[in-house]
């Protein structure tokens, strides 16, 4: 069988320090912000030249915490419950063979610190260190398909109420981006499909930006219970 040697041109460096709540898709949470850090032998201003040019980039990466795991020929989509299976081609699911994730985020700008070049992104629903292996400019008139038919994942999901507890607000007054940024990831309701009951009283957890940040699901509201540093 043929095989073929990838080297990761960059890393990822992103708020989303585990797997879980981080948004489905690209472009769901514009208030996640982060960076493309050109690596080794590619970290050379001469390979990004004039890509400040382009509002939004294509980033392929290797969805490196699931590799081990394998993939299966066929899939659960979250989007169809958690419970009807499809072919994994059919989905934009980690589980794949070769393991390569591919998002659309937005180029907020170059910028190089010590000689380190980075690509500065937000939208973006990558994991912290996610090895990527391309990047390419998004290009309007081919890649936009507004009259595209996309099967089971149709529509944005809808989005849940976020509210704060006031310990939290008070938390998040001097840091209104950050009270964004959860509001945004927890509207996607990250909950796993078998979750998504009326009576789920269970305390979920995410590490956000060197922070836990703890929530409850009550009246179908996601509610902010506590914040601390890792
Ligand atoms: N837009 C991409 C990714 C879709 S799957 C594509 O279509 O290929 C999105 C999920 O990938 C996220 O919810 C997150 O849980 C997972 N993910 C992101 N980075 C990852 C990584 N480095 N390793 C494993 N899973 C990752």
């Amino acid at each position: 069988m043929q095989t073929f040697n990838i080297t990761p041109v960059a890393f990822m460096q992103s708020p989303y320090e585990e797997k879980f709540a981080i948004p489905r898709q690209p472009g769901l949470v514009p208030a996640a912000k982060g960076a493309v850090k050109l690596n080794g032998e590619f970290n050379n201003p001469h390979m990004i030249e004039g890509i400040e040019a382009f509002s939004h980039l294509w980033l392929q990466f290797v969805f490196h915490q699931t590799l081990d795991k394998g993939w299966k020929p066929k899939v659960r989509p979250p989007r169809l419950g958690g419970n009807a299976k499809v072919g994994v081609f059919a989905t934009r699911s980690t589980f794949r063979p070769n393991g390569l994730g591919l998002s659309v985020v937005k180029l907020e700008g170059v910028s190089q610190h010590q000689g380190q070049w980075q690509l500065d992104v937000s939208g973006f629903d990558l994991l912290d260190q996610t090895p990527i292996v391309d990047i390419k400019p998004y290009i309007g008139y081919s890649d936009a398909l507004p009259h595209s038919n996309s099967g089971f994942a149709s529509d944005a999901p809808t989005l849940m109420t976020v509210t704060f507890a006031p310990e939290v607000a008070l938390r998040l007054n001097h840091n209104p981006e950050f009270a964004e940024l959860i509001r945004q990831v927890l509207a996607q309701d990250p909950r796993p499909a078998y979750r998504k009951s009326d009576t789920d009283q269970h305390v979920y957890g995410m590490r956000l930006a060197r922070q836990n940040v703890n929530w409850q699901v009550i009246d179908n509201q996601a509610v902010v219970t506590s914040l601390s540093d890792c």
